[in-house]
């Protein structure tokens, strides 16, 4: 009888799209057995398990479509080493806060000093605080909005760029714009403005946008609408790596300290 009952359980828990409880279903008996809680407890326990599985299957698959270039994570990330960080803005754009209000945050700094880390990291948390997130860098994303413009498909490229509530746009500024090319970040900008959150990392200051996009009212126009509601992280320092390998004696002095 009760092998039948187990099967029902079963079937309806399947039914009812619980498959995290009808999976563990033996397990949670034999815990409930042995642990004795109350019937409400056990009813929460039950439910948590299968909202903890949902949340994060939910959650790698968020991170499957942001499509990060590598595994990052705050948690790695040596506040120590690179003290010009703000920690406490860094914990506080962790929470994802800023994503539904449509704010935009920028990290400047030279190379190597952690801007993609970061930037990775704070997609991961966006991510797992519930939004949609792409993760995309600045080339990657000019040569695709050109390339569906020469198709005439540009519509439904800004579309994609203008659908998740956090866009990581990676290394602007890298490589200067072609005037076309500032446009079409001008439309993506402007489509975005008030509607969905960037996170851009920058090796170049504010001052040297007109030089990266060519265009002093065009770089004037962009800063304006991401810089409106906007958090700013600026990384001063050397590179990381660099600075790993010296202390591990790889690289001796180099040739500017010995002078
Ligand atoms: P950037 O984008 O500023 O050029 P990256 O984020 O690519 O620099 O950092 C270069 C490498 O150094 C990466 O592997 C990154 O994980 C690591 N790194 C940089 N800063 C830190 C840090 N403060 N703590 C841990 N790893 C770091
Ligand atoms: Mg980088």
């Amino acid at each position: 009888m009760s092998d039948i009952v187990h099967a029902r359980v079963r079937e309806h828990l399947i039914r009812l799209r619980l498959g995290e409880v009808a999976e563990r279903l033996d397990a949670l008996l034999a815990d409930a057995a042995r642990k004795e809680p109350t019937y409400l407890d056990f009813v929460d326990g039950l439910l948590r398990a299968e909202i903890d599985a949902k949340q994060r299957k939910r959650t790698a698959m968020g991170i499957q479509i942001a499509h990060f270039p590598a595994v990052k994570t705050l948690e790695e990330f040596d506040f120590k080493a690179q003290q010009s960080v703000d920690q406490r803005l860094v914990k506080e754009l962790a929470t994802g806060r800023y994503v539904p209000l449509a704010e935009n945050v920028l990290i400047f700094g030279p190379p190597g000093v952690g801007k993609t880390h970061l930037a990775i990291a704070l997609g991961r948390a966006a991510v797992e605080t519930g939004h949609s997130v792409l993760f995309v860098s600045a080339t990657t994303l000019l040569a695709a909005l050109a390339k569906a413009e020469s198709e005439g498909q540009l519509k439904d490229k800004l579309n994609f760029f203008a659908k998740p509530k956090l866009l990581v746009l990676d290394e602007l500024g890298y490589l200067p714009f072609e005037k076309r090319s500032a446009h079409l970040f001008f439309q993506l900008v402007a489509r975005r403005y008030e509607r969905g959150s960037m996170l851009i990392t920058t090796n170049q200051l504010v001052a040297h946008w007109g030089s990266v996009f060519g265009d002093d009212v065009l770089a004037a126009a962009i800063l304006d609408r991401l810089l409106h509601h906007s958090h700013t992280l600026v990384i001063q320092g050397e590179s990381y790596r660099l600075r790993q390998k010296k202390k591990s004696g790889l690289l001796g002095r180099t040739s500017l300290e010995r002078s």
